[in-house]
């Protein structure tokens, strides 16, 4: 398909480019016992995570190295090998940069589009877009005031707020731990694109409200050190993670009896080698705060 590059501008074959990394796909599919569920329609199978005709093969290119980078210094050591120390450089910065921009440039259309956020909020889009596609082609080193953080979903001790039920029975390991998303909002003054990639919690911000907290969680420019531990956050994205809890509830109540019936086949066969599926400590974490 022809058409123009939405990174380098040129009218070009365009290829046809997934928003989340593929290998990360992959891995969701290669880790899953059953098969990867879409929310729009949780009986049926998703073929394949969203992808877009968006950018040509060189602007492709330009991004799989630093995929590749992402996959083996932060991904793969935290996920397989449970490492919580991860030593970068700027090809994380980098990452993180080409992740949120893919993400916020279709957002950005959509909004457009359907004429459905505050000017304000679609102009500071706009402007961070830009900024973020000319970091991308070299054509500048910073990126203003956009931050970039990585936060880890850990394990849940204990539910803090005895009225939030939702924590308690959104069973939020096994769903955050088991998804991915992408997409771009705002609360207040927080302008952002988040993206959530099995518990990496990749969060850009375009803007920042005055009491936002963010410890131990930025990922800058350089040669540095991001430590899966004490990191704090106290911001209103708190209120995507409820957002993806309702949603999975949701999908739970509309799974077909047949749907149940398959999957629940799929872990009685298993027995006790589900213990090897990543899985089951985040079922037997979410029983702990139901109880
Ligand atoms: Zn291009």
């Amino acid at each position: 398909m022809m058409g123009k590059c939405a990174l380098c501008g040129e009218d070009k074959e365009l290829q046809l480019s997934h928003i989340i990394p593929k290998f990360i796909g992959k891995y969701l599919k290669n880790t899953s016992i059953g098969n990867i569920r879409s929310h729009e329609n949780p009986n049926r199978i998703a073929q394949d995570i969203e992808k877009h005709y968006m950018l040509c093969h060189d602007c492709e290119e330009l991004f799989s190295a630093s995929e590749r980078y992402f996959a083996n210094t932060v991904f793969y050591p935290y996920k397989r090998d449970k490492h919580e120390t991860f030593n970068y450089d700027e090809k994380l910065f980098y990452f993180l940069t080409s992740l949120s921009w893919r993400s916020l440039y279709l957002d950005i259309v959509n909004f457009v589009r359907e004429k459905s956020l505050k000017l304000d909020v679609i102009e500071r889009m706009i402007e961070a877009e830009g900024i973020m596609r000319d970091f991308l082609l070299s054509k500048r080193t910073d990126l203003s005031n956009i931050e970039h953080h990585i936060f880890f979903f850990e394990r849940i001790m204990n539910v803090n707020a005895p009225d939030d039920n939702l924590l308690k029975t959104g069973r939020p390991h096994t769903t955050i731990h088991r998804s991915l998303t992408s997409y771009s909002g705002y609360s207040d003054n927080t302008i952002y694109t988040i993206s959530n990639l099995m518990g990496i919690v990749v969060v850009t911000l375009y803007s920042k409200d005055v009491d936002e907290i963010w410890k131990n969680t930025q990922v800058f420019n350089e040669k540095n050190i991001l430590v899966a531990a004490n990191q704090e956050v106290q911001s209103r994205l708190g209120n995507e993670f409820v957002f993806w809890m309702e949603q999975c509830e949701k999908d739970i109540n509309v799974i077909s009896e047949e749907t149940e019936q398959k999957i629940l086949k799929k872990v009685m066969d298993l027995g006790d080698d589900i213990k090897d599926y990543a899985i089951y400590q985040d079922i037997v974490d979410d029983n702990q705060l139901e109880n």
